[in-house]
This record gives structure tokens, C-alpha cells and sequence, in this order.
């Protein structure tokens, strides 16, 4: 590119840097507030009705840690775990796992997840982050999963963890994306 030009005037022109790109699947039961979760990043709202059928991925510019960084979000809507996956197993640089502190089920579908994600996922390079996320921590009263049995599955998968509600402050949200990006660029 401009090889005679650059090297005629010795100047050679550093094209600015492209932002890096950070592609992010969210994964987990249906009603364990995935799309709630993906909402409320992008929009700072949270939209408690939402087409639980509907599949979508969406594009947000975003600054972390004062570097830009091309973010796209999957928000997926499996109706049987984690079937029809080749879809978003080669196109994620990082997975967050989702499930709900209140439905010991959506838990347990997590694991199944884990497993597919972190097989696939450990023989990367370099590997993909993965995120385990309790949502409806506003749930409390109802809680059916402690935040003990969250860490110990993350820690049997060596994933990060984290709990967290979708209705409630924006930037604990933000955090939960913004550290997959983290993730994704130290590795
Ligand atoms: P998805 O199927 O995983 O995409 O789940 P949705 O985002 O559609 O959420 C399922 C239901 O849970 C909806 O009724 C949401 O309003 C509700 N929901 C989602 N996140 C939260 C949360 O953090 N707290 C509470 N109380 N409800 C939530
Ligand atoms: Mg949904």
C-alpha cells in the first residue's frame, strides 16, 4: 500500500487504529432475563415485556477503560439448551452465561451450557472468556440458588462470576460487559 510514496518522502502515514471489535453471546434458560440484561446495557432501561422468541444481535460503540471498542451483543432465545450452537460458538470472542437466583432450573440448564461452551472454547487461541451471571438479585426473598453454589460452578469451570439485576442500577450492569472486554483484550 503507497509502498513508492512512502518510500520517496520517508513519510509513512499510521492509519488510525481500528477500534478493536468484541463480539459477546448471551446464554442461558429462557426467562432468566437475557434480553432484560442486553437491554438495559444498551439502553440504560430496563423493558420488562420482551419478545422471548425474538434473536438478535446489536452493534454499540463503546469506551472501556478510555480505548474505543466495537461492541456486538448476541441475544439468543435456545429453547432447548444448547442445540443449533455453531452459530455463535465460532462467531464469540466471550460468552456470559445467564441464570436466574430465583429458578434452581435455569441454573441447572447453565451447566449444560458450561460444558458446551468451555469444550469448545479451551481448544481457542486464545481462548474465549466466559462469564457466569446470576440475574434478579432484586429477587432476593425468592432466592433458590446461593451465591455459594454460583461461585463453585463458576470455580469447577474456571469462569468468572457474578450476580447481578437487570431492574436495578445501570453500571453494574455496564461492569459485567465491560470486564468481558477486558477479558477479551488481555488475552
Ligand atoms: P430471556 O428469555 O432470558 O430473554 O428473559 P427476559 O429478558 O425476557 O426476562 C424474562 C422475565 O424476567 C421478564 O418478565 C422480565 O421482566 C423479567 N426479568 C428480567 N430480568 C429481571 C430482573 O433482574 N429482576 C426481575 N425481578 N425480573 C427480571
Ligand atoms: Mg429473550
Amino acid at each position: 500500500l503507497m509502498f513508492g510514496k512512502a518510500r520517496t518522502c520517508n513519510i509513512v502515514t499510521v492509519p488510525e487504529h481500528e477500534p478493536l471489535e468484541c463480539n459477546i453471546v448471551i446464554l442461558g434458560a429462557m426467562g432468566s432475563g437475557k434480553s432484560a440484561l442486553t437491554v438495559k446495557f444498551l439502553t440504560k432501561r430496563f423493558i420488562s415485556e420482551y419478545d422471548p422468541n425474538l434473536e438478535d444481535t446489536y452493534t454499540s460503540e463503546e469506551v472501556v477503560d478510555q480505548q474505543p471498542v466495537l461492541v456486538k451483543v448476541m441475544d439468543t432465545a435456545d429453547q432447548d439448551g444448547p442445540v443449533n450452537c455453531e452459530r455463535y460458538l465460532s462467531w464469540a470472542n466471550a460468552f456470559i452465561i445467564v441464570y436466574s437466583i430465583d429458578n434452581r432450573n435455569s441454573f441447572e440448564a447453565c451447566q449444560q451450557y458450561l460444558e458446551t461452551v468451555t469444550l469448545y472454547s479451551k481448544g481457542l487461541q486464545p481462548e474465549a472468556p466466559v462469564i457466569l451471571l446470576g440475574n434478579k438479585v432484586d429477587m432476593e426473598r425468592y432466592r433458590q440458588v446461593s451465591k455459594a453454589d454460583g461461585a463453585a460452578l463458576a470455580l469447577r469451570f474456571g469462569c468468572l462470576f457474578f450476580e447481578v439485576s437487570a431492574c436495578l442500577d445501570f453500571l453494574s450492569v455496564q461492569h459485567i460487559f465491560h470486564e468481558a472486554i477486558r477479558e477479551v483484550r488481555r488475552e
